[in-house]
Formats: C-alpha cells, sequence, structure tokens
C-alpha cells in the first residue's frame, strides 16, 4: 500500500496550537496501530531557529542527531513516536539554501531557477525524504507553520497541491482554523474561517477536514453552515475547544469526535479501533491528582509561554509519575537581583530549577538561587546553564574563589571553573556549532543520578559551547561537589552532585527533550518525588539520601 500523507494547514491568527493538533492527530494514528512519522515546514528564512531569540521563537529543539528545530517537535515527541531527526523540520531557509547550492553547481544545466517548480520540488523532497526515514512509515503527517494568507508560506501550500495532484488517493488537508465568540455581539462567528479556507482554496486546496479552535462546542447550525460556506461534509467540521485542564486532553477530544476514524476512512487505511487506555490512565491521574507540589523556574524569559516549553512539560511529567498536581512558579532572574533578598524574591517553592540559556543577563540572580538552594537544603535542579550557575556558586562561596565565572560571561576571570570546550575554540559562525545532539554519559554508581536512570550508560542531547573545567575536579570533590557522569571514555563532566545535600543535582544536556506524559524523565520523576518524600518527612535526615562516592 502507497504512504498516506496528512497536511495540517492553519487559519485566521497564528498560536492556535497546529503543533499540538498535529502531534494529537499523529498520537491517535498511532493508537490504531498506524506507523506514522512526522514533519515541521517553517516559512522563514532562518536555516534553524538555534540562532533566533527565544522571545521570537520560544524553545529550540534538539534532535539526537544535533539538529535545532522547531519547538513543535517537542509536541510530536510527547504525543507520538515519530522519528525526530534532520528531516523533519524544513524552513524556507533550508529550502533556499538547498536550491542555491545546486544552481552554483550547475545542476539546473542553464535553467532559469525559479519557485516553481525548483523550490516546490525541493520541498515535495523534503516530504518524501521524511516518509523514507523508516522503511515501514504508513502516514507522514505535515505541518505547516505559519497563517494560510501569508505571503511567505505561498511555495508550501503551492508544494503541498502539487503533491496530492500527483497522489489523488493518497492525501487529505486539515485545517485549523479559529472560532471567535464575540462578547459585544453575543454571537460566535465563523466569517473569519470562511475567509482563511476561501484562501486557501484560491490557491487550489480545498481542506477535507475542519479543525475548529472555539472557546466551547460549536452547535450543529454553526458546524452545518461552516460545512456549507467552506464545502466541507458536516461531520467534518469539528471542535477542537480550548482544554480544561491540560493539553493531553486533547487527542481524547479529537477521538470523542470520531476524528481518528474520519482521517483511516479518507485515506482508505484500514485499522482496529484505537485504544487509548493508557492515555486516559494518565488523564485521570492528571486530573485527579493527590497533593500538590510548587516549583520555581528562575530564568530569563519567564513571560513568554513558549521559551522553556520542553522544560514545563517535563517538570509536568515528573509530577504525573508521583500523581500530584503541580504549579509551577516563574521568576525572573534579573529580578533577584534587583529585590536584594533571593529569599524574597523567590522563597515559597518546594524546589527549583534553572533551565539553560546563554549570555550575561539574568547570571548572578541564578547564582543567588543556587546558592539558596544549597544553603537551605532545598532541592535544586540545573539544566546546562543550571549545572553551569551550580558550579560557578560552589567555587565561590564553598572554594572560596571569589571572582570564579564562566568564560562565556567573564573571559578574564581568574577562575574559570566554566571554560570553552576546546572543539568550539576555532568556531567562527554561530549557527549549528555547538556541541549538539546526543552524547553518551557513564554514570557512577551511588549517585541520585544512578539511581534514578538505573543503568550505568545513558544517552542524553546536548547544546552548549561551555562546560566544566577539569584543572578544578580535585578540588571540588574534596569540598563536596562530585560529578556523577562524564562522558563515555572521555572527561567531560556532565553531571553535577552535592554531597550531603538531599536532591541538588545540576546536568550539562538538556533532559527535558526526552520526556512523555507516557514515560516520564527519571530525573525529572525523581527531582519531584524526592520533594515529596521531603515534605513528609520533617527533615531530610528521614529521606533515603544515598552516600556519595
Ligand atoms: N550558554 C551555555 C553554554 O553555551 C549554556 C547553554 C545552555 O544552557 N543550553 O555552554
Amino acid at each position: 500500500m502507497s504512504i498516506k500523507y496528512v497536511f495540517i494547514t492553519g487559519g485566521v491568527v497564528s498560536s492556535l496550537g497546529k503543533g499540538l493538533t498535529s502531534a494529537s492527530i499523529g498520537h491517535l494514528l498511532e493508537c490504531r496501530g498506524v506507523k506514522i512519522a512526522m514533519l515541521k515546514l517553517d516559512p522563514y528564512l532562518n536555516v534553524d531557529p538555534g540562532t533566533m531569540n527565544p522571545f521570537q521563537h520560544g524553545e529550540v529543539y534538539v534532535t539526537d542527531d544535533g539538529a535545532e528545530t522547531d519547538l513543535d517537535l517537542g509536541h510530536y515527541y510527547r504525543f507520538t513516536h515519530s522519528p525526530l531527526t534532520k528531516a523533519s523540520n524544513a524552513t524556507t531557509g533550508q529550502i533556499y539554501d538547498t536550491v542555491i547550492k545546486k544552481e552554483r553547481k550547475g545542476d539546473y544545466l542553464g535553467k532559469t531557477v525559479q519557485v516553481i517548480p525548483h523550490v516546490t520540488d525541493e520541498i515535495k523532497a523534503r516530504i518524501l525524504a521524511c516518509a523514507a526515514q523508516e522503511k515501514d512509515t504508513q502516514v507522514v503527517l505535515v505541518e505547516i507553520g505559519g497563517t494560510v494568507g501569508d505571503i511567505e508560506s505561498l511555495p508550501f501550500l503551492e508544494a503541498i497541491r502539487q503533491f496530492r495532484y500527483e497522489r489523488p488517493s493518497d492525501c487529505i488537508n486539515i485545517h485549523l482554523t479559529y472560532v471567535p465568540f464575540l462578547k459585544a455581539a453575543g454571537e460566535v462567528k465563523t466569517k473569519p474561517t470562511q475567509h482563511s479556507v476561501q484562501a486557501l482554496r484560491e490557491i487550489g486546496i480545498v481542506p477535507d477536514m475542519i479543525l475548529c479552535r472555539c472557546e466551547d462546542p460549536l452547535g450543529a447550525d454553526l458546524k452545518a453552515k461552516i460545512s456549507l460556506f467552506c464545502n466541507v461534509r458536516e461531520e467534518a467540521v469539528i471542535d477542537e475547544k480550548d482544554v480544561e485542564h491540560s493539553i493531553y486532553e486533547v487527542p481524547t477530544d479529537l477521538h470523542r469526535q470520531g476524528l481518528d476514524e474520519m482521517v483511516c476512512k479518507m485515506l482508505g487505511l484500514k485499522t482496529g479501533p484505537a485504544d487509548l487506555s493508557r492515555w486516559e490512565r494518565m488523564l485521570q491521574s492528571v486530573l485527579h491528582p493527590k497533593g500538590k507540589v510548587t516549583i520555581g523556574v528562575v530564568g530569563k524569559y519567564m513571560d513568554h509561554q513558549d521559551a522553556y516549553k520542553s522544560v514545563y512539560e517535563a517538570l509536568r511529567h515528573g509530577a504525573i509519575a508521583a500523581g500530584v498536581d503541580l504549579e509551577i512558579r516563574r521568576f525572573e532572574s534579573d529580578r533577584i537581583v534587583e529585590n536584594g533578598s533571593v529569599e524574597a524574591a523567590i522563597k515559597g517553592c518546594d524546589g527549583y530549577l534553572v533551565p539553560g540559556g546563554f549570555g550575561e543577563r539574568g547570571w548572578e540572580g541564578k547564582v543567588l538561587t543556587a546558592k539558596y538552594c544549597r544553603t537551605k537544603g532545598i532541592p535544586y535542579f540545573g539544566l546546562c546553564l543550571g549545572m553551569q550557575v551550580m558550579i560557578v556558586e560552589f567555587a565561590r562561596n564553598v572554594l572560596g574563589l571569589k571572582k570564579a565565572h564562566s568564560t562565556e560571561v567573564d573571559p578574564n576571570t581568574p577562575d574559570p571553573v566554566i571554560s570553552m570546550l576546546s572543539e568550539q575554540k576555532q568556531i567562527q559562525n554561530l549557527g549549528g556549532t555547538m556541541r549538539l545532539g546526543a552524547y553518551p554519559c557513564e554514570l557512577k554508581p551511588d549517585t541520585l543520578a544512578f539511581k534514578a536512570y538505573g543503568k550505568k550508560i545513558i544517552w542524553e542531547r546536548h547544546r552548549h559551547r561551555y562546560e566544566f573545567n577539569n584543572h578544578y575536579k580535585t578540588a571540588f570533590e574534596e569540598k563536596g561537589m562530585f560529578f556523577a557522569g562524564t562522558l563515555e571514555k572521555g572527561t567531560l563532566c556532565e553531571i553535577s552532585e552535592v554531597a550531603g545535600h538531599p536532591w541538588m543535582l545540576g546536568v550539562q544536556y538538556h533532559p527535558e527533550f526526552k520526556s512523555k506524559p507516557l514515560e516520564p524523565h527519571p530525573l525529572f520523576r525523581d527531582f519531584i518525588q524526592s520533594i515529596i518524600l521531603y515534605k513528609r518527612s520533617d527533615t531530610w535526615a528521614a529521606s533515603p539520601r544515598l552516600t556519595t562516592a
């Protein structure tokens, strides 16, 4: 049987949750036993989002093979088992880069190089490359970034029009749109949806299904209206109302309206019924938590919903594993310093997490957070930069190296406890040149890390240029900070822990990229679990602290 393709476009406004919706559709197909692959096409000119400010773009999601990709791939990871590699995300920048390189090589044999067919051919080639990643893929879900009507997404829409024209019985189009409730009129409005479908039809794409983002379920009359104006069957107009408690409700809401059955029917895919039992059990523990944990996240982009997307989700997974509710309090690290008292600025949480980051802004507030947690015995979890600040704080306040720093912030520090990776020193371009992707790490027995993972060798994903300076290793170990994990057969320190502290752990990698609601990451699970143990016992003495190496 030929491979089938589901194209997902978005209309009216951005931020409708197209990534989440695409991931949910992927999840439902997997629940029916279908093998899927997912692809995100992004219309911007950056080759990848790696060089973009998180305020602009949100989180950069890193794959095992070291691609810096759109954060929607994080949704794909959390909801599905799609392969996620360099072939899973393509931008206009990448497409043009390839076309221009081919032109310079002379591959176009004297032709005028044009958007149609050369750019659209390259887009179609990316779709086929995604499909070809694994040999038994049955359905490829292709999410087109941006909003229909944008100038920059036109080549992508044209490419998927051609793709379907070439494979009429193997493709469907799903359009995600917004159906707003106008307070002043007291009415739900379908006109923006009609217009965005009109814009699609001008290009030659007629959607097979319309998903309507709305506050409350749409009544039959509104669905009939959308159906009539948009040329889509009434049963294929589906609500996607705002979720009440958790984004993990989206797949079950869509399933209840028959979405997956309809998609399979439209594509001529024969499958058994969807088995959502594991997902539903997980949802039950989200909806009926026993107890609550409050985590303070101390970072730089706290007003931006998506800047630490995978971190917030991984914390939720840890809470799901423990069956508790999670409150995340976000603290701007700058303000901790302005406030003058770290305690006044951030107190009141059960544990603190310092996520990854770049540059000088916010450094000292994070160092103060690490000190607060270390000296008060409060659980601390540092990710990438969060490990580096934990090390700098320890150097300054325990080793007495008052001016210790990372050379990223102070290139002239007398004690560069964090310094540039040697392989990074020759690098000139900033895009795609960090230490990226999955590396092995060997764990020491009798450490919090080993206890969490339960094995000696782990693989985790990296995205950094700086690392712990091994010159200081013995001095740190003598004073009680030890390194629970190092690069296999190598010397890079990937995990730091503090002897005698209940749970203070930093990792030079990004465990948040490898956590799923059904498979919570062991470190996030244990971070939350350690807090619960702490809250139950009056003192940490009662908690099962391991002796340190
Ligand atoms: N800026 C630090 C480095 O490059 C940390 C990077 C990160 O947190 N991802 O090493």
